[in-house]
Parts: C-alpha cells; sequence; structure tokens
C-alpha cells in the first residue's frame, strides 16, 4: 500500500517539475513578463506634441525594442533628405514577412502614432500566456507565420515640416528654397526636396504638378528620393509578402485587382468604405510599383475623417485606434492564410500545374484531375449530373459531388484529404515548410 502511494508521489512529482519546466520555457520567449507595467508604454498623445516629431519616434521604437529585446529587431533602412534614420521594427519570428507602412507624406503623422501604438499592444499580446488575446486573433500563432515589419515614419522630414514647420531641420536652406511661397505649412505631404513620395515609385504618365512643393510633384524619375530608394531596397531585400499602406484621411481603402477580398474583410473590421483603383490611385505610388513587381497583395487604408489641411486632431485618435487597433494582425492573418502550399508524394516535389489553394476553414484543396491522375487513377467526369469519380481499377472509389467540388477557372478542385484517403494515401502536413506529403498507407 505504501509502495504504491510513492508511485503516485513520484509521478506528481515529475509532472509538477515538467509542468515547471514547460512554463518557464513558454516564459522565456518572452523575456521578465510580470515586471512589465501598462503605463510605461508610450504615451501617444504626449507623442504627438514631441518636439521633434521624428525624434520622439526614433527614442519610442529604440525604448519598445529595449523593453523586448528578444521579442523585435530595430534597423535603420535608410536616410531621409536631412541625414534622420528611417527605422524598420519587426516582431515575430514566421519566415513571410508583412510590411506595415506608415507616415508617407508629412501631413499623416497620426499613422506614426497608429503604428506605434499597434506594435505595443501586440507585443503585450504576442507575451501573454492567452493566446486569443488580441481582438479574437491568435497573436503568436499568426506571428510565429508572418511577421511583421513595421516602418512608422518613412517621411521624417515631412512630418517635421508639417508638425513644426521645419524648424527642427538640419538643413535650413534647403527647407526655405523649397517652401517658398507655401502659406500653410501644416499640409505639407512632400519631403525635404518637394517631392511627393507617393508618386516617386513608378514612371509618371501624367503630371499634375511639375516642381517641388507641397504635393504631387513625382520627382524627376522613380527613385530619385533616399526615403523611397530606402523601403524599395527594404520590401526586395526582406521578400515583403504583402503590405498595408497606411495613410491619411477618408476613411476609405484601396486595393489592387486581385485582392478585393483582403480589402473587403479590412472593411468589415474598419467600417471603411471601399474605392475602387483607378488611374488616379494608381499612379506612381508605392502599391503601384509593389504590385506590378511582386503581383502581392498591397492595401492602402486611408485613417480619420475628412480632408486634410494639417495633422488630424488628436481628439479623433479614439475613433481611429476602435477601427484599426486589430488592423495590422488581421492583414497578417490574411498573408497567413494565402501562403502557397507545396505538395509532395513520399517526400519528393509531386509537380503540378495548378497549384493547391487553401480555403478559409483551413482545408487544403487540389485540382482533381491532375493530383487524381498523378496518383495513377481514373477520373471519369458525368458532364449531366456534375459528379466525378475517381477509379484505380474497375469500380469507382470515390465519387466527388458537385457540391464538394468547388469550380476554378473551369477546374475542379477536391479536398486533398479526402481524395487521398480514397486512393489509400495518408497526408502529413508540415506546417513549418507549408508542405502536405502524400504517404502511402500500409495495407492491414
Ligand atoms: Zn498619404
Amino acid at each position: 500500500m505504501r509502495k504504491k502511494w510513492v508511485v503516485v508521489l513520484v509521478i506528481a512529482l515529475v509532472a509538477g517539475i515538467f509542468l515547471w519546466m514547460t512554463d518557464a520555457l513558454s516564459r522565456d520567449v518572452c523575456f521578465a513578463e510580470e515586471t512589465r507595467d501598462f503605463s510605461e508604454m508610450v504615451d501617444g498623445r504626449a507623442l504627438y506634441a514631441t518636439t521633434p516629431f521624428s525624434q520622439g519616434i526614433y527614442s519610442a521604437l529604440t525604448e519598445i525594442h529595449e523593453k523586448y529585446p528578444n521579442e523585435t529587431e530595430l534597423r535603420t533602412i535608410g536616410f531621409s533628405v536631412d541625414g534622420t534614420e528611417i527605422l524598420a521594427l519587426r516582431i515575430g519570428v514566421g519566415k513571410d514577412k508583412a510590411l506595415i507602412l506608415g507616415g508617407m507624406h508629412g501631413r499623416e503623422t497620426i499613422t506614426t502614432i497608429l503604428l506605434l501604438d499597434q506594435i505595443q499592444q501586440l507585443l503585450l499580446a504576442y507575451c501573454s500566456s492567452d493566446p486569443y488575446q488580441y481582438g479574437g486573433y491568435q497573436t503568436r500563432k499568426i506571428l510565429d507565420d508572418v511577421s511583421l515589419w513595421f516602418v512608422p515614419l518613412l517621411n521624417p522630414d515631412g512630418a517635421e515640416i508639417s508638425m513644426n514647420a521645419g524648424k527642427t531641420l538640419k538643413n535650413q536652406e534647403l527647407l526655405e528654397r523649397v517652401t517658398k511661397g507655401e502659406k500653410n505649412l501644416a499640409s505639407w505631404k512632400a519631403n525635404l526636396n518637394g517631392v511627393d513620395l507617393n508618386r516617386n515609385f513608378t514612371k509618371h504618365r501624367v503630371s499634375v504638378v511639375d516642381s517641388p512643393g507641397a504635393a504631387f510633384y513625382p520627382g524627376e524619375y522613380p527613385f530619385s528620393q533616399p526615403e523611397t530608394k530606402a523601403i524599395r531596397d527594404f520590401t526586395l531585400e526582406q521578400d515583403i509578402q504583402g503590405v498595408l499602406n497606411v495613410h491619411a484621411a477618408g476613411e476609405i481603402i484601396y486595393w489592387d485587382p486581385p485582392y478585393e477580398n483582403i480589402a473587403r474583410y479590412l472593411s468589415g473590421i474598419t467600417g471603411y468604405s471601399l474605392v475602387k483603383p483607378s488611374e488616379n490611385t494608381r499612379m506612381s505610388t508605392y502599391d503601384t510599383w509593389y504590385w506590378q513587381t511582386t503581383g502581392r497583395p498591397v492595401i492602402t487604408l486611408e485613417i480619420g475623417k475628412g480632408s486634410l489641411t494639417g495633422p488630424i486632431p488628436f481628439a479623433q485618435y479614439g475613433d481611429i485606434w476602435r477601427a484599426n487597433w486589430t488592423t495590422s494582425l488581421a492583414f497578417a492573418r490574411q498573408i497567413q492564410k494565402a501562403q502557397p502550399i507545396a505538395l509532395l508524394l513520399e517526400g519528393e516535389e509531386f509537380p503540378l500545374i495548378h497549384p493547391p489553394v487553401r480555403e478559409h476553414s483551413g482545408q487544403v484543396l487540389v485540382p482533381l484531375r491532375e493530383v487524381g491522375e498523378g496518383l495513377g487513377a481514373q477520373i471519369l467526369w458525368n458532364q449531366r449530373e456534375k459528379t466525378a469519380s475517381v477509379q484505380l481499377e474497375g469500380s469507382p472509389l470515390y465519387v466527388s459531388e458537385k457540391e464538394e467540388m468547388l469550380l476554378k477557372q473551369g477546374k475542379a478542385y477536391v479536398s486533398l484529404r479526402q481524395l487521398a484517403q480514397a486512393l489509400g494515401y495518408q497526408v502529413e502536413w508540415d506546417n513549418y515548410t507549408k508542405s502536405a506529403n502524400l504517404v502511402r498507407r500500409d495495407e492491414d
């Protein structure tokens, strides 16, 4: 009898040590959670009033990185015309990377505040033991797949011009020359050369403004400005899988044609209206360049109300935050879902003309004929009943009904798991490489 109790005690002890260790390990990922104080976080209102603004942002990002040295990476991706560092901060270890871009236009500094706020809140959620903490999103799971690179202030000089008439800039001579005749510097969008960065990404077809100034001057040629060059190089070097380009204002969302679904998703979250892409919105912008170069999703989010004559009053920030606090993570979630899936057969690449697709539910669908025939089966299509049967020899193993099939550009897609099972294969899923390996089931 006593022996039995000893065994129970030993088991309890081992289990206790195990639980303590796994807890300690998971804690180790996020450094010293319990010492964090929410009140220590950067104060958006104070930051909005900081002079120089870019210095305030620099300090805030540095401070966040020092507080979360293991969970973030901080980089200088380039320098502005005036020589100010342009910073990028990464959260998450995901192999795929999404870029959240803000502060491209001088007067749109509220976007920088929003992104700094998102960074801090995301880090708290990332380090929390509750996986669903952030607006119902599994923060860690998403960021383990898709890292988020934030560039909160691409145009620090433009921000200084809008926020304090450029008094804090080093090159006062250039400032004077470029802003000459400009009455309302608070409405400044361009950089210190008077180039509108969001018109400097591709060759412009129609030029609305032909000399440097507050807005819309595209510059002499694409990427003539250090800020546009910096973000182009960073985007390409990091092989960015999708971009959320945050601007102000108007409470609208722009997208490029293949990605209306992502735009709709973000519209559902923010309540912002969708604006169909037009020649005007696509002209020489970052979005146009990125989409033409990579074919990947890029969405422009215009936060805040009205049309601007200066920075958005901080009084609007509450509404902006409520509409946008989850947008970056929601965007990362969309990129996560869009990750390509590789199909393997006994560990070797299974070449497909039409790649597998993942449904919203997470189910993987494959082209029926290509995969079925690739596994040696015959696919018989019943045109009248719109059904397909799969057979190896003799009688059909699996009949795919109309409702089980997804028709994509005239091709029938079916559940990989069901098809594989019918043909005697098992599907092994590798979450890191996003690959599905078909392994022959042992006959028993
Ligand atoms: Zn803008």
